[in-house]
């Protein structure tokens, strides 16, 4: 992941400085409420529903189980089409692949379509350190590029910005990319969304590389499936001479058929649309592609590993690796609609952020280690997700390894990590309690004390735990406790 995301303060502090911007608040309420609402009506479209819920998830731990062989199966299918195929281990080794087949172009630019691997492992950054100026042509990844933001959604990574805060963004940093914003321009979003396609043209008609990522790669075919709503994406993987693609090795499929799955889980569960208006497919070079025909005449493929096989490892933890990045989940998480996406210091945000970014990066970071707990764990991200991924099972998971340590993989290699920082009040109340739940007289007794001296239980704790009520009621202390309630109701006791 990139260098600036790991630079972030934890979640907690960051997550503090954005729910007090009243306007960042109130655009991610209004947008996230609109897309899962329009999302709920489409998926209730659909009877087999629940269906293809289960066959998405059967596809996905399949394919993850026998990855090694579909990994290999979609290699030689690649390079029988006429593409060449990379494996990059990190984000080092995948930059330094596509700077260096960048500068083998002799270019200086490149149009890229919206991708998350690229994000992941800062490509932008990497191919202006190497003189190489790449440019978004996705609506909103542009918006957050012409305003030096980052992206804070998976799908819609400007979804913190608002009509009046992209025609200022426009206005102000389109002529220093290119072709400037028209004069008069207001905020009408079919009037900026012309701009945008103005301002994008001129790149699409001179770009001779594109870089892009795959939504799906089938292992069978060696066929590449980019999912996109606007046409961009098209134009960056049909009209330049080289397509560079940078794809999680999580992203394989076994056979063509498997989309048929995907193809209605994916846009109903991202956009709330039946089907995506634009599916753009491509096999290696084709036939009618390379010299003699339309499109590319160089494809490579480059397969990023960066974290995915050590997370693979990880029985519970291995689920996050069948998402299809649909983001669902944030815009029913009640902390991403509050705190926003660049609270996670990820480019993963939300409940699917929360769980996957540990996994990828480690837990050695501040920000990292807080990533578990941003959740309420109120369960709404797995009821929403299209591949079943149980983010609340995996997020108590991961708070257990940042709280007590334990084993990981790491590059290959089991390790046992020790506790992350500041656990120490959470470890001893956690000691404390299998003390007492393991003796049930003493937690009789206990409960009973309690019970008599309840007008004595502090409203705040001390100490560590003062932060926890800083926030919360502490619940008042029942005068009863509810086994002696439940023997004297019910005669048995518990
Ligand atoms: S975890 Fe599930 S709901 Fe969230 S983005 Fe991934 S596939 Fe979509």
């Amino acid at each position: 992941m990139t260098r600036t995301d790991l630079g972030m303060p934890a979640f907690p502090d960051a997550a503090r400085e954005a729910v007090r911007d009243g306007v960042l608040r109130a655009n991610l309420r209004h947008a996230t409420h609109t897309i899962r609402d329009k999302r709920a009506r489409a998926v209730a479209e659909l009877e087999d529903w629940d269906r293809l819920r289960a066959a998405g998830k059967a596809v996905k731990d399949h394919t993850l189980r026998h990855l090694d062989r579909y990994l290999l199966q979609l290699e030689a299918a690649v390079t029988a089409a006429g593409g060449t195929v990379h494996w990059a281990v990190d984000a080092d080794e995948a930059n330094r692949i596509v700077t260096e087949l960048v500068r083998a172009t002799g270019e200086r630019e490149v149009v890229k379509v919206k991708s998350m691997a690229t994000q992941e492992i800062g490509l932008n950054e990497a191919l202006e350190a190497a003189g190489i100026t790449a440019y978004e042509t996705d609506l909103a990844e542009l918006i957050v590029q012409l305003g030096h933001d980052r992206p804070s959604h998976i799908l819609v990574p400007a979804i913190h910005r608002n009509r009046a805060e992209i025609r200022d963004i426009f206005r102000a940093e389109m002529g220093r990319w290119g072709r400037p914003a028209p004069d008069p321009l207001g905020d009408d979003p079919r009037e900026l969304a012309e701009a945008a396609r103005l301002h994008l043209r001129e790149k699409f008609l001179r770009a001779k590389v594109a870089v892009c990522g795959a939504n799906f790669m089938v292992a069978e075919t060696g066929t590449m499936v980019v999912f996109e709503s606007e046409g961009n994406g098209r134009m960056c993987l049909t009209l330049p001479e080289t397509l560079i693609s940078v794809v999680g090795i999580e992203k394989v499929v076994p056979t063509f058929r498997d989309l048929e799955i995907f193809l209605q889980t994916l846009p109903r569960s991202s956009t709330a649309e039946r089907m995506n208006p634009y599916t753009t497919m491509w096999t290696g070079l084709g036939p009618s592609r390379g010299a003699d025909g339309d499109g590319p005449s160089a494809f490579h493929l480059v397969l990023l590993d960066n974290g995915r096989t050590d997370t693979l490892a990880d029985e519970t933890g291995r689920q996050a690796l069948r998402c299809i990045r649909c983001s669902a989940c944030l815009n029913v998480c009640p902390v991403y609609e509050r705190a926003g996406g660049h609270a996670y210091g990820s480019v993963y945000p939300g409940p699917i952020g929360a769980v996957l970014s540990p996994q990828l990066r480690g837990t050695d970071s501040e920000i990292d280690a807080s990533l578990p707990y941003a959740s309420t764990l109120c369960g709404a991200c797995y009821d929403v997700c299209p591949v079943a991924i149980d983010i609340p099972e995996i997020l108590v998971h991961l708070r257990e390894r940042v709280a007590q340590g334990g084993p990981v993989t790491r590059h290959g290699i089991r390790v046992r990590i020790r506790p992350a920082h500041g656990h120490t009040a959470e470890r001893a109340a956690m000691r404390a309690a299998r003390l007492l739940l393991d003796r049930p007289g003493a937690l009789r007794a206990g409960e009973r004390l309690l019970a008599r001296a309840r007008r004595l239980a502090p409203r705040r704790l001390p100490g560590p735990g003062a932060a926890w009520t800083d926030t919360r009621d502490l619940p008042s202390v029942p005068a009863e406790p509810f086994r002696d309630w439940w023997t004297r109701e019910r005669g048995t006791p518990q």
